[in-house]
């Protein structure tokens, strides 16, 4: 029997948008992925975000319904080596977006993510291939690394946030259910939301990493 392909998707999806989905159909397509585990960081540590755990898995499950290879769960390690090795898969695909790969040396223990899995890269608005190619230069593995091409969409959650912080329209950036929640929820209404235990400043946090 043929070994099954599995693909890890993790983010803090605070909200998923449809760069988040159209990474996940293609990375699917192209790895030939079996399942693609869509991890909901719990705590990402290193990027602001503004609803609850619960909330993000909850928008995270509408959005990737469509995508039958998708099986989305709450992450509760912020850093992806760590996740990797407790989810102790053979040979799997981690896909990211290019910001991510930009920032892959301020990461906890590139190497050994590398080690524990592959890379699938997908383009990002913003992020040239020919600083892909530097940080890719600087890699004991560059083997381990593929890099893939997605629909350019310049949507980004911070800037979903902002939007809804300043009323305005978020279609098209999101899917349909996920912004039909986010009205009845009442989510990302205000620039900050202390009561939430969260920060939310409607600025781009890209390239902040690490993870
Ligand atoms: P924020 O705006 O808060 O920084 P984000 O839009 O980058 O958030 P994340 O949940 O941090 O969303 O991203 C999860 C993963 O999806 C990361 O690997 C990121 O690189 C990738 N990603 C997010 N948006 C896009 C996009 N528009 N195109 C390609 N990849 C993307």
């Amino acid at each position: 029997m043929a070994a099954v392909s599995v693909g890890i998707f993790g983010g803090a999806f605070d909200p998923p948008h449809v760069g988040h989905v159209e990474l996940a159909r293609v990375g699917t397509e192209r790895f030939e992925l079996d399942r693609l585990l869509v991890r909901v960081v719990e705590d990402p540590g290193h990027k602001e975000v503004s609803t609850s755990p619960q909330i993000r898995l909850f928008l995270a499950e509408l959005a990737f319904a469509p995508l039958d290879e998708a099986e989305i769960s709450l992450d509760p390690f912020p850093r992806t080596v760590d996740s990797l090795e407790a989810l102790a898969l053979d040979d799997p695909v981690f896909l990211l977006g290019a910001d991510e790969f930009a920032a892959l040396s301020s990461w906890k223990d590139p190497e050994r993510v590398l080690a524990l899995a592959r890379l699938g890269v997908a383009t990002r608005p913003g992020f040239a291939r020919s600083r892909l190619d530097e940080v890719l230069a600087g890699l004991e593995r560059p083997d381990r690394v593929t890099f893939f091409e997605i629909e350019p969409l310049p949507v980004s959650s911070s800037e979903i946030r902002s939007r809804v912080a300043q009323g305005q329209p978020i279609d098209g950036l999101v899917p349909p259910a996920v912004r039909a929640e986010i009205d009845r929820l009442e989510l990302y209404r205000r620039v900050d939301r202390p009561e939430d235990g969260g920060m939310l400043r409607g600025e781009p946090t890209e390239g902040t990493t690490p993870t």
